[in-house]
């Protein structure tokens, strides 16, 4: 019998997001369905945002449900700034307003430099660092708007920004992956110094090398994995539960006094295990 990805891994035990609404874009695979799933499995309401997948989007939604907790699927395109209007729109209508946003919508388009396309340029970047711009827009106009309701949690409201170790590591062949990275490493800091006196706590998770459908080719032959496990200190490629784990962690008031920092989930990728024998 198959084991599911996270097995071993211990639930978290309280439910630390009782009473809170919380919105995960790109909800319907990879890393975003497995948080939105740990963060209705701690307490949460949460909708489940998607592009294309709405099969998969209500199936993630009917697992949320099983928790005792409301879900409902959205679709809407984090690029374009009328649907994410629409969607914190209905976010507001449906549960009132919102605790926690995951900006976790992302793609890749690789291409070397001299392949790449204005288009793919454009597209990574409005999913990659505009999309994240755009929700986090509209989540601080309801952070603002409602402030701290202290039965719920104490601050006004929580931004989790998924980036990636590459927001500091250069990717040949990726330019347009690794700028919009970087983008939402500043655009995560900047927003954190001006939202923090407002009560608001915007922070970065930065995975390193996740089995999901982004990156299928990286791991999905014996030799590829081998080749992926020499850049991972830690001996293993990480699994979607990882992220959704310190994501849920964030977003909680446990760590109510982290603001405007990165937490790189990434079995050591960013210790640049290059250098381990010397340099
Ligand atoms: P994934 O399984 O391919 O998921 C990507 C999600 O983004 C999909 O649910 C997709 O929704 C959604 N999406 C794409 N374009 C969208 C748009 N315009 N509007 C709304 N949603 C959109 O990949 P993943 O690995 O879970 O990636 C999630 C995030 O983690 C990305 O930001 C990625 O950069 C980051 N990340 C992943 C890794 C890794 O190793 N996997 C490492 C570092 C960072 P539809 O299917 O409905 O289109």
């Amino acid at each position: 019998m198959t084991q599911p990805a996270d097995a071993g891994r211990q639930r978290m035990p309280l439910p630390l997001l009782r009473g809170q609404k919380a919105l995960v874009t790109g909800a319907g695979s990879g890393i975003g369905r497995a948080t939105a799933v740990e963060l209705g499995r701690a307490g949460a309401d949460v909708v489940v945002n998607y592009s294309s997948a709405r099969e998969a989007a209500e199936e993630v939604v009917r697992e949320i449900e099983s928790f005792g907790v409301r879900a409902y699927a959205h679709r809407a395109d984090v690029s374009r700034e009328d649907q994410v209007v629409g969607m914190f729109a209905r976010m507001a209508e449906e549960f009132g307003t919102v605790d926690v946003l995951v900006a976790n919508a992302g793609l890749q388009q690789d291409a070397a430099v001299t392949e790449m396309t204005l288009d793919r340029w454009n597209r990574v970047l409005d999913v990659n660092l505009t999309g994240q711009f755009l929700c986090a827009r509209e989540a601080v106009k309801e952070f603002d708007r409602r402030g701290v309701v202290p039965e719920v949690s104490r601050a006004a409201g929580k931004i989790i920004c998924m980036s990636s170790v590459h927001q500091i590591i250069p990717w040949a062949g990726h330019a347009n992956y690794a700028a919009s990275k970087g983008g939402v490493l500043m655009m995560m800091r900047t927003l954190a110094q001006e939202c923090a006196p407002r009560g608001i706590r915007v922070n970065a998770v930065a995975p390193g090398a996740i089995r999901t459908p982004i990156n299928t080719e990286a791991w999905n032959t014996p030799q590829a994995e081998a080749g992926l496990l020499g850049l991972i200190p830690y001996g293993r490629v990480g699994d979607p539960a990882d992220v959704a784990a310190a994501v849920t962690l964030l977003a909680s008031d446990l760590m109510d006094y982290v603001v405007g920092t990165t937490i790189y989930v990434d079995g050591g990728m960013t210790l640049y295990p290059g250098f381990a024998a010397g340099g």
